[in-house]
């Protein structure tokens, strides 16, 4: 048994010609979790030969568009071909959210969808696999989430450096950091590779995402930056990078 993911879209809000926006896709044996669902997701998810019916459940870290948008499509997708929604996982004001996109479109309305919304530090699992939160640093409600099944897997969603990432990924086999912008650019809400530091020096591996285009060319650069002031390995995510952890 082992934990795989895709980094199905490691883009932002601003288009990229390489970089889809944010999702992840996390297997083990016959479970299959996303996180997050930006525009382009059903695209990367269908290269990876998923199905949206074939998701166990879809975990947003909060609702901005290029975490989000596809999540429309999705519904759509389920229902053009008369299956059943994943339920979603999401902070407060998904519930809002998914019952707004079903009265904009009231074809959609006769589909379940069954929405959980978490707040900060609470449990709950899909299966055999365990899900934990964390409060994120962002200009909206935002969580980060911690899976854990046969290895532990964190994902920050967008954030300023906090350390509340440092607490959920305590001995995590792979951190999943957003990186929005190089070192020298001021920055809210999102993070730069040294903010990243502490979290990074409690986990084996960090993977950077959510690239804004100010990073590009940059990347594996800003990996270094952090894997040298942390002593961690640390690489550059790209759109279809697959991981086998644990
Ligand atoms: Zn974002
Ligand atoms: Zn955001």
């Amino acid at each position: 048994m082992s934990m795989k993911t895709t980094l199905l879209g490691t883009g932002v809000g601003i288009p990229q010609p390489d970089r889809s926006q944010s999702a992840l896709l996390i297997r083990e044996d016959d479970i299959s979790l996303l996180i997050d669902c930006g525009a382009g997701t059903l695209l990367r998810l269908s290269q990876a030969d998923v199905m949206p019916q074939d998701l166990q459940a879809v975990l947003l870290t909060h609702l901005h568009p290029d975490h989000s948008a596809d999540l429309l499509l999705l519904a759509n997708a389920c229902y053009l071909q008369g299956e059943d929604m994943p339920p979603v996982f999401g902070p407060v004001g998904t519930e809002r959210f998914v019952k707004a996109m079903q009265a904009i479109y009231p074809y959609l309305a006769p589909l379940r969808i069954v929405v959980r919304e978490l707040v900060a530090e609470e449990g709950t699992a899909v299966e055999a696999i365990e899900i934990t939160t964390a409060e994120a640093v962002h200009s909206v409600a935002a969580l980060c989430y911690r899976i854990d099944s046969s290895a532990s897997l964190v994902c920050s969603g967008d954030t300023e450096p906090t350390m509340n990432v440092a607490e959920l990924a305590e001995g995590a086999d792979l951190l999943i950091h957003e990186c929005s912008f190089p070192e020298g650019i001021s920055v809210t809400n999102h993070s730069t590779p040294l903010g990243i530091v502490p979290a990074a020096q409690v986990v084996k591996h960090v993977v950077l995402t959510h690239f804004y285009p100010d990073c590009r060319g940059l990347e594996d650069a800003m990996a270094r930056q952090l894997e040298d002031a942390s002593g961690t390995f640390a690489q550059a995510a790209r759109d279809g990078l697959q991981l086998e952890i644990g």
